[in-house]
């Protein structure tokens, strides 16, 4: 794949281990940041949670139809998500989607996404949401009381391979306070657009 097709399109690829906070940063973004954000909504062949809303927080397509449209070339990244063996990808149409309503595409999207991105696309940001340290991540699953203790060595395990490919991201950014990255987050976007 090449990026002609998106040569003057920008995109912004955001990564971090689950329980870090990133579906509150988005959501912020999205409403809040001044350079303009359209969240770019992924497809998936995972079955919908309860109040999920089909083409609003996925497209939630059958396996069939997930890998026609991946073997037609609608994709900009996909990848089988190793923790559910499930495909998750962006469309090519949402990043159009995007620049038709003059604003950056925000995709919230794995490691493995990511670096298809990185390889095919100079332009893109791509920012890396990390916990402040492993001990703190530990303490907070732990504080919740949620969880049995196998379940948190597994999410501690993930999170573990996911910080490790946190210096293959232009900025990383550690969301020890939220205000704190949401302003972290904007001085980047505002950089990068005196950049473009
Ligand atoms: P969930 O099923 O909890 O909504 O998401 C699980 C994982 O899938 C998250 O780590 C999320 O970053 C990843 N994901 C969501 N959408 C995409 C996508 O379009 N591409 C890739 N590569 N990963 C995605």
């Amino acid at each position: 794949m090449s990026s002609g097709e998106f040569g003057s399109m920008q995109f912004v690829v955001l990564s971090g281990p689950s329980g870090v906070g990133k579906s509150t940063i988005v959501d912020r973004l999205i409403r809040e940041s001044p350079v303009r954000l359209v969240k770019s909504v992924s497809a998936t062949t995972r079955a919908p949670r309860k109040n999920e809303v089909d083409g609003q927080d996925y497209y939630f397509l059958s396996l069939d139809e997930f890998t026609r449209r991946r073997l037609a070339g609608e994709f900009l990244e996909c990848a089988e998500v190793h923790t559910s063996g499930k495909w998750y990808g962006t469309l090519k149409s949402e990043i159009h989607r995007a620049a038709a309503l003059g604003g950056w595409a925000l995709l919230e999207i794995d490691v493995q996404g990511a670096r298809q991105i990185v390889d095919n696309f100079p332009q893109a940001l791509t920012i890396f949401i990390s916990t402040p340290s492993e001990a703190d991540f530990e303490r907070r699953l732990r504080d919740r009381g949620t969880e049995s203790e196998e379940a948190i060595q597994k999410r501690l395990a993930t999170a573990r391979a996911e910080l490790a490919e946190a210096g293959s991201y232009r900025f990383q950014v550690v969301n020890d306070d939220l205000a704190q990255t949401l302003s972290e987050i904007t001085r980047i976007l505002l950089e990068w657009k005196d950049k473009a």
